[in-house]
């Protein structure tokens, strides 16, 4: 059976570089959105008037250094692609109090919580599953 989808709003919008911006997105209702594991993404649905439904899928950073984020609060982090749809329809489009949909958690690139040496490498914006993995793994105190 689908999972549903949640609706969300933005809560905040920062400028992380030139070109990636951050997203936290908050439950319309303020309920808590589904718990997740780091390396999770989800698919987000918006509408472009010149593309119609767009839906791309964005990992979740889990928080900000070593803080976990509220149950109700997902933040994602978008890079603005050149000649793009999606990412360049998000940046121009989406403010606060914008609202869309996404669906529920997905992991496809779980961690191990056995392993206790664990080497992370990310390139750009693939950054974005690595940082919540990070702060699990400091959390429990593996190398
Ligand atoms: C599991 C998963 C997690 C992800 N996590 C993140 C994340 O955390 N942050 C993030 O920013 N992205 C993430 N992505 C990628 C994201 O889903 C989108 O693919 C990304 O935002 C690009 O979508 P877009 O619609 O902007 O680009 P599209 O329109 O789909 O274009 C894709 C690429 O093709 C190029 N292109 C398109 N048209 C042309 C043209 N006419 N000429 C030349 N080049 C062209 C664009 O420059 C772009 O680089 C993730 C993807 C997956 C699958």
């Amino acid at each position: 059976m689908a999972r549903p989808n949640f609706n969300v709003q933005v809560a905040a919008v920062r400028q992380l570089t030139e070109r990636v911006r951050e997203f936290l997105l908050i439950s319309v209702d303020g309920s808590p959105l589904p718990s997740y594991s780091a390396g999770s993404h989800i698919a987000l649905h918006t509408h472009s008037p010149a593309r119609g439904l767009i839906v791309r899928h964005y990992s979740l950073v889990g928080g900000a250094d070593l803080q976990d984020d509220a149950r109700d609060t997902y933040r994602i982090a978008v890079q603005r692609e050149d000649h793009a749809g999606g990412s360049a329809h998000i940046h121009a489009s989406f403010e606060v109090g914008t609202r869309l949909q996404i669906g529920p958690p997905t992991n496809n690139f779980p961690l191990d919580r056995r392993d206790q040496n664990v080497l992370l490498i990310a390139g750009g914006i693939g950054i974005t599953p690595i940082f919540s993995m990070a702060r699990s793994l400091a959390r429990r105190r593996c190398d």
